[in-house]
């Protein structure tokens, strides 16, 4: 059962969002980071922030949120009044578990503009991505492909040549495209690059929200655009202004220790943390997210005061979830669980009506699905559109299995998700774990396990074994990165 959870309604958002842009809602710069919401909306421009707080109580009607006709009132997606097809906005929360949000049951108050965006849009409530790191994750994403297909599956790997990234095909479609990443596995070399106008990395979650407003100001108004927006922004080192930790608290203040510069497995898996500490870390988890969710109601509110919002396909999600030893482990990447795969995923679209889908869902689906709704031919993909299931809900089609893979320092595994069950193979370890979803959803305990000799037959079985049969064992691509890239790497704690 969903655990009762706090709401805006949409007068106190729109006010929230016209203090943010009158830069009357500040909020305390993180620690090496001098800027924040209001700084952010100040890099648009004093006449673009100008125009959106004039603009910012009136932003929801369509009928009022500016000169140009809102494509909002279409019935099609795919096209607006004038037969352009809308903009596609992009965010990718990275490292964002699904269950620390409002919207989907957490009971503190992480998330109240996403839980706005929310009660908006198309929520899938059973989303899983394809692996538990960022690369093979955000490769899936813009691919349509499986990491064993797309072979960016080790670190500093890159998909194929022949890929065909999202980015390109909207580039030829006619859409103006800008990213702007906080860079590690995101930097350009591993591929995202691709595609892209304008390509910008930025670590600090504030100077990146900075930059993507700029580009959003910079897109020419009369073609479509592709705005790409990630973010460490909750990813460890959790360094969140106390301001967070009071708004999302009660904390686990005894337990207190200073976390700067500590990050993944590489700093917590070797520290003798007590069960207190671990809780401290979690709430800082949910403080990062509490201000990450400030830093994007000025991005959505500018968005939405110039109309754009309207004009466009958000989607917001993520590319892994975090764990915090519910299986053992910190950090993220080696294992397969609820928390490190299950992530958020929201569609808010013109002429979409807002529902909630549960039926298993792959980030995988999701450039299928952006060109289904753009009318766009996607080919070669693995991927399955979910327009179906964004229109219909889970009646829409039958339910596909939605597989997942890791590699990462030594650790391998494998998962399929099918029939209110889950099948992961540790193939490092020889272990194999069958999970019932339903009535065990945080994995206590398996229903079987085994090692592969010994573990029951399971009709999972036949289905993770059909989707490796193809799998290619190495990725040839090799990455060459600057010292100041893999120092990033080692801060985020993927690399030692
Ligand atoms: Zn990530």
């Amino acid at each position: 059962m969903r655990a009762p959870f706090p709401r805006l309604s949409r007068a106190t958002f729109v006010v929230a969002i016209a203090a943010l842009i009158a830069g009357g809602c500040q909020t305390e710069p993180a620690p090496g980071e001098s800027d924040g919401p209001a700084a952010a909306m100040d890099a648009a421009g004093a006449s673009g922030a100008a125009a959106a707080g004039g603009e910012a109580a009136t932003a929801s009607s369509p009928a009022l949120a500016g000169s140009e006709p809102a494509a909002g009132a279409s019935e099609d997606p795919g096209v607006d009044r004038a037969g352009r097809r809308p903009n596609v906005i992009l965010i990718s929360i990275d490292d964002l578990r699904r269950d620390r949000l409002g919207f989907y049951g957490a009971e503190r108050a992480t998330s109240p503009l996403l839980d706005q965006l929310a009660s908006e849009s198309v929520v899938f409530d059973n989303a899983y991505s394809t692996s538990s790191w960022t690369l093979p994750s955000h490769a899936s994403m813009f691919s349509g492909l499986h990491p064993k297909s797309h072979g960016a599956t080790l670190q500093f790997t890159k998909p194929r040549a022949d890929v065909r990234m999202l980015t390109e095909i909207l580039r030829d479609a006619g859409y103006q495209t800008a990213a702007v990443t906080a860079g590690g596995w995101l930097s350009e070399g591993f591929g995202f690059e691709k595609g892209f106008d304008a390509f910008e990395s930025h670590l600090a979650p504030g100077r990146g929200v900075r930059a993507s407003l700029a580009q959003a100001k910079a897109f020419d108004p009369e073609r479509p655009y592709f705005l790409f927006f990630h973010t460490f922004g909750v990813h460890c080192p959790f360094n969140v202004p106390p301001k967070y930790e009071k708004m999302v608290g009660p904390h686990a203040e005894a337990a207190r220790f200073d976390v700067k510069g500590m990050c993944g497995d590489t700093h917590f898996m070797k520290m003798d943390l007590s069960d207190g500490q671990i809780a401290y870390l979690s709430d800082l988890y949910d403080a990062g997210i509490r201000r990450m969710d400030d830093f994007l109601a000025s991005l959505i509110g500018f968005l939405k005061a110039r109309g754009d919002l309207d004009r466009s396909i958000l989607v917001v999600t993520s590319d892994h979830g975090e764990e915090f030893r519910e299986h053992g482990r910190m950090g993220h990447g080696r294992a397969l669980y609820a928390e490190s795969l299950r992530i958020p995923l929201l569609v808010r679209a013109p002429g979409l009506e807002p529902r909630r889908v549960s039926v298993p869902t792959s980030i995988v689906d999701l450039t299928p699905t952006l060109l289904d709704l753009l009318g766009i031919e996607a080919e070669g993909m693995e991927g399955t559109s979910l327009v179906p299931r964004l229109r219909e809900g889970d009646a829409a089609d039958a339910p596909r299995p939605v597989f997942a893979e890791t590699t990462l320092r030594g650790e391998k595994a494998r998962s399929v998700v099918f029939d209110g069950r889950q099948l992961i193979v540790d193939l490092k370890n020889d272990r194999i774990e069958t999970y019932d979803l339903v009535d065990d959803p945080e994995q206590r305990a398996p229903l079987a396990e085994g090692t592969r000799a010994s573990a029951p037959a399971s009709p999972l079985d036949d289905l993770l074994a059909a989707h490796f049969a193809d799998h290619a064992e190495e990725p040839e691509a090799v990455v060459e990165v600057t010292e100041e890239r893999l120092e990033q790497l080692r801060a985020l704690g993927y690399v030692e």
